[in-house]
């Protein structure tokens, strides 16, 4: 049994934070493969050591000094293996870091150092092997992820390990040009890693106990959410629920490997589990609720609309010959509705609208701005009668006005079409109906 455990920036961000992964990792003898961040912040306001190699790295591309940058970076981890009484020594590798950065390596280079020297640090803090992600990690010239590659690789080089450490969020190109992933993406590491050891579980471990039923910037204290589909995470994270990278899903997903999301901070919490499918049912109908804001709707009339073949393809054309993706497109029998987010849409308005007469000769077109998209997912609304029922008088009741219902056909999700300045209100009055009043 292997598992395998990812820790974010802020779990890595000092010595008293690995201490507290150590005992985390050292509680289980099964977690045997360690992916770790860069360290994070250590208080709010404090600097991401990340951000600090981008910004060291843009003075020197400059021709810039940059060495005080660099020793600020160095202090970082200076007092990380201070703290943990180590008795190791990075100058070899700043000097290969400062000399590498005056050649300008590249701003990719420069970012990955940051999980490198920490991979390093915690090899050595935990007795564990160090594998450098450059030599194990693939991506195609064209920046693409090499999944065969790199699992043919990683797995072979895993196996002759018993326990290892490889930094997260970066891998190379077949010439060995250091390449990393977008940021958080230390999180597609430990899916990686996970897939190519055949893991029983992925722990991701991060600075929050999982999940959250809605957004605490909206909800005062929400539940978290204890079990979710990859289907239904894929649904609230497209709407804007940040734990874990979107892209971390893909390579557990299709060995089937469950990932567990915790927080360093509180061990004793359980988490959320991500699981393929479960015949759990969610504690209640809905398993989360997410939105955005900033989004477009242009409402397309004709008469006739629904006997016209080929009316639908011809909308979309006006949309993508000018580079715009569409987010949903409910229609009438006359009426066809398409959403598009308003900062893509905004510039190109007029030539849209203009694409559309002249391709689908429309009797006419009304623009609708500054609405937001919530969605409403449950696994357990397929089998349960009157959720929609009780999402809109909820919405009714606190005097909102839908503008927008979108099921889809898999009855995981409804989305529903506010005002911006609803948003907030809608998400509250949807909360208390499923969570707090339960009625
Ligand atoms: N350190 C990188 C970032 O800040 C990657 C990660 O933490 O996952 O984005």
């Amino acid at each position: 049994m292997a598992k395998v455990v990812k820790f974010g920036g802020s779990s890595l961000a000092s010595a008293e934070q690995f201490q507290k992964v150590g005992n985390i990792i050292r509680a289980e003898a099964e977690r045997k493969f360690v992916v770790p961040s860069a360290p994070g912040k250590r208080y709010s306001g404090d600097t991401k050591v990340t951000d600090m190699l981008y910004a060291c790295y843009a003075l020197a591309e400059a021709g810039e000094d940059f060495s005080a940058n660099l020793a600020k970076i160095k202090a970082r981890y200076q007092e990380i293996i201070e703290g943990l009484k180590l008795e190791l020594s990075l100058d070899d590798e700043f000097a290969v870091i400062e000399k590498n950065f005056k050649e300008k390596a590249g701003s990719n280079y420069a970012a990955s150092r940051g999980e490198f020297l920490n991979g390093i640090i915690m090899a050595e803090y935990l007795g564990y092997e160090f594998v450098d992600a450059a030599e194990v990690i693939f991506f195609h010239d064209n920046g693409d992820f090499n999944a065969d590659k790199t699992n043919k690789v990683l797995s072979a080089r895993l196996a002759k390990c018993d326990k290892a450490v490889v930094p997260g969020f970066y891998g190379a190109l077949d010439d060995g040009t250091v390449k990393t992933f977008s940021r958080g993406g230390s999180d597609i590491t430990g899916s990686i890693v996970a897939k190519a050891v055949k893991a029983d579980v992925y722990e991701n471990w991060t600075d929050v106990s999982g999940f959250l039923i809605a957004d605490p910037r909206i909800i005062n204290n929400p539940e978290s959410i204890e079990v979710i589909t990859y289907r239904e995470l894929r649904e609230l994270a497209y709407m804007g629920a940040t734990v874990l990278h979107e892209d971390a899903i893909f390579p557990v997903r299709q060995e089937g490997i469950p990932i567990n999301i915790r927080n360093t901070n509180a061990p004793e919490d359980k988490g959320t589990w991500i699981v393929g499918s479960t015949c759990q049912k969610s504690k209640y109908v809905i398993t989360g609720i997410a939105g955005k804001k900033g989004f477009c709707s242009i409402n397309i009339e004709k008469d006739m609309m629904n006997s016209e073949i080929g009316f639908g393809r011809k909308v979309l054309q006006a949309f993508e010959e000018n580079g715009i993706s569409f987010e949903h497109m409910p229609s009438g029998i006359d009426t066809l509705t398409v959403f598009v987010h308003q900062d893509e849409f905004m510039h190109k308005e007029q030539k849209v609208v203009a694409g559309l007469h002249r391709l689908a000769d429309p009797d006419m077109i009304d623009i609708e701005s500054d609405l937001a998209l919530i969605a409403v997912v449950g696994r357990g609304m397929k089998s349960t009668r009157g959720t929609a029922g009780r999402i809109f008088s909820a919405l009714a009741h606190s005097d909102v006005n839908v503008k927008m219902i979108d099921q889809g056909s898999s009855e995981l999700n409804i989305i529903i079409g506010v005002a911006n300045e609803d948003f907030e209100t809608a998400i509250k009055a949807i909360y208390n109906i499923f969570v707090v009043t339960k009625i």
